[in-house]
């Protein structure tokens, strides 16, 4: 049986339980990337915090895609040639993994997640929409020095996110703060160790396992928060880019552990889309881990990952 504690929950024990330690604690929550953040810290007051969340707001202005006041929105539209530094990083990154991933992730998969637009669709597009979108799709288009999109579009949905939060992390690790949990909508970041739980993809609400990270990042993608269904068929926000179609990859979803969010971030979208055997991919990363939950419920690590992270399945 599962237990019936949502992963909040077991972050807001965690956080009460560290606030008996060091006396004091403070923890909000803000809305950005279209998701809830949330922010815990052991200060005692929220100055770091409220600097954090206006990070987070100049990060938006960079990395958003549908805001026409961002660089990513400038340089979807062709008018930027050079890029700011955290853009050059994020993008650099982007591309290699593109390659790395043979195109399971691709950075310019933009007009496909414009496309299918889960949030606001009820029906799946047809073939021919499908085919249209997926023929400016393709990384290859990428030149650097001079930056040039090549006539494709941008997408850094499956990346920035922890681009932000490793960013958010060094901040605070650089003010001193020692003790940290940053959420960008499930996309955790932590200072200092804490357990924190999974969520079942087959029921959210519902912690599936927990994990120890010290000074980690764990990532996970799934399909069970931006869907919709049509005719008894799900369809989510993860594309494979290879058909334009929404990925089938056999996984529930997958968590990916390692120093680095964006890293971790890259290769949870990736390994979705990829399937099991994807798993490998965790190897060209330094102390980079994963675990999987198949659709039939089936747990799939990579090397001593039960250990290393004190693994329980609820
Ligand atoms: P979430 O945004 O829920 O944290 P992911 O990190 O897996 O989930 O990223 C999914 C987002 O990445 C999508 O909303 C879209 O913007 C973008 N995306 C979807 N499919 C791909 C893909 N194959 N390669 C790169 N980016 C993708
Ligand atoms: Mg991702």
């Amino acid at each position: 049986m599962k237990k019936t504690i949502s992963l909040f929950f077991i972050l807001i024990f965690l956080l009460t339980a560290a606030a008996c330690t060091s006396g004091q604690r403070t923890a909000r929550q803000a809305f950005a990337f279209d998701t809830v953040i949330n922010i815990t810290t052991d200060e005692k007051d929220s100055f770091s915090i409220n600097q954090a969340f206006e990070k987070c707001r100049s990060y938006e202005k960079i990395f958003s895609r549908t805001d026409s006041e961002s660089e990513l929105y400038a340089i979807n539209q062709g008018s930027v040639t050079q890029l700011s530094a955290d853009m050059q990083t994020v993008m650099k990154f982007s591309l290699e993994f593109s390659r790395l991933t043979d195109g399971a992730f691709d950075v310019t998969v933009a007009p496909l997640v414009e496309l299918w637009n889960i949030n606001g669709r009820t029906v799946p597009p047809s073939e021919k929409e499908i085919k249209e979108a997926l023929s400016p799709v393709g990384y290859e288009k990428i030149q650097f020095e001079p930056f040039s999109a090549g006539g494709a579009a941008i997408d850094l949905g499956a990346v920035a996110k922890g681009y932000i939060a490793d960013r958010l992390t060094e901040y605070f690790s650089q003010s001193g703060i020692t003790n940290v949990i940053v959420d960008l909508g499930g996309n955790v970041a932590v200072l200092g160790e804490y357990t924190v739980g999974i969520r079942n993809p087959f029921n959210p609400g519902q912690v599936f396992a927990t994990i120890k990270l010290k000074d980690k990042s764990a990532v996970t993608s799934g399909a069970y928060q931006r869907y919709f269904e049509y005719q008894g068929k799900r369809y989510h926000h993860i594309i494979d880019p290879r058909t334009g179609k929404c990925a089938e990859s056999g996984i529930a979803s997958v968590t990916v552990i390692s120093p680095s969010s964006m890293h971790a971030d890259a290769l949870s979208t990736a390994i979705y889309v990829s399937g099991t055997d994807a798993l490998t991919l965790c190897s060209n990363f330094p102390d980079t881990d994963a675990l999987i939950i198949t659709v039939d419920g089936e747990v799939i690590t990579t090397e001593n990952f039960e250990k290393k992270y004190d693994l329980r399945i609820e």
